[in-house]
């Protein structure tokens, strides 16, 4: 908030007015403050990557909030740092160019022509609107993608059975660590290269899960737009609030888990595997989720954990 945002000195009321007049509203903004301070510690100096997709990328206003909620977490001494897909915005560009679009395992299969278009949208477009939206609200972004100080270095995936989406080889994290030293949020699209100079689409869940493990992250935010992993996925209220590593592999072998959800289990998996604590798929339509993940009793979404 500008300094100019805050109430004049005189709007406030005076000690004794307000130990009889705080609204019920100020008494839970002060207590979710509150509550929020052994958080705030615990996550000071850390750093916890945030994948930003689906519908809270499409939504001005969650947009908004999310990019606040993340502009507040490095206010707070916290080190995000974002991943973002841009299927929404890709679909939408495709469509004007008349260029068809096919999803297999949850992930779009990619030829050269709609590389072209991930890329121009993604790299282009997407990241240097949520580059402009933190810098806005006071905190400092830089925009990155894999090709970026060759951060991640790819390879088709699966013998190219998906045409050009790549899979990651290699991070080099270091490219982060100066500006993360500096208090920069880096922002990063989902598009590296390979060995051969070309560009590769590799799923935004997936180059987050290998962010957070070669950053030493403490969390990994998977903001999506369900409620988390569901047992029915046509059925919200059927939300698995806390799962084990041991147990979520099964999910897939069920058939519980499948499309969009598959990588993201799978980066979850590899993530946990490689020694990020918990891993987090939320629901990004639920306004400041992920303030109320990081620094409420709450938890919302499902909680990905070792073991416990
Ligand atoms: P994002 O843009 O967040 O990556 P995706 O569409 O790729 O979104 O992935 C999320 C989708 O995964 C959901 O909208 C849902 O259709 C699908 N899905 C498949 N299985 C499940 C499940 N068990 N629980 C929740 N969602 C699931
Ligand atoms: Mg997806």
């Amino acid at each position: 908030m500008e300094p100019t945002d805050l109430p004049p000195e005189s709007n406030h009321p005076s000690k004794e007015q307000s130990t009889f007049n705080t609204s019920d509203v100020d008494a839970l903004r002060v207590s979710v403050l509150s509550e929020a301070l052994p958080y705030i510690q615990r996550f000071a100096g850390k750093r916890i990557v945030i994948k930003y997709g689906g519908a809270a990328m499409v939504d001005k206003h969650l947009k908004k909030a999310v990019l606040r909620d993340i502009a507040l977490l490095s206010s707070v001494g916290v080190q995000p740092v974002v991943v973002h897909g841009g299927g929404p915005e890709i679909n939408f560009w495709l469509n004007r160019l008349d260029i068809k679009t096919e999803f297999l395992d949850g992930l779009r299969v990619t030829d050269s022509q709609t590389m072209d278009i991930v890329e121009m949208v993604l790299v282009g477009r997407v990241n240097k609107q949520i580059v402009t939206g933190i810098n806005q609200l006071g905190a400092l972004s830089i925009g990155l993608c894999g090709i970026d100080g060759n951060l991640i270095e790819s390879r088709p995936f699966n013998k190219g059975r998906y045409g050009l989406v790549g899979e990651i080889s290699k991070v080099n994290a270091e490219v982060l660590e100066p500006l993360l030293s500096k208090g920069y949020i880096p922002v990063i699209s989902s598009v590296a290269s390979s060995e051969e100079g070309g560009s590769l689409n590799i799923n935004a869940d997936t180059v987050a899960g290998e962010l957070a493990a070669a950053l030493g992250a403490e969390k990994l935010i998977l903001l999506t737009d369900t409620p988390g992993i569901l047992r029915n996925k046509n059925d919200p209220s059927s939300l698995i609030s806390k799962i084990r590593l041991s147990e979520i592999r099964q999910l897939t072998k069920d058939g519980v888990v499948e499309g969009g959800m598959m990588p993201k289990t799978e980066c979850c998996i590899r993530a946990l595997a490689q020694g990020v604590s918990a891993a987090h798929i939320i629901n990004g339509k639920i306004p400041h989720a992920i303030l109320l993940e990081v620094f409420t009793n709450i938890g919302i979404g499902t909680m990905v954990v070792s073991s416990g």
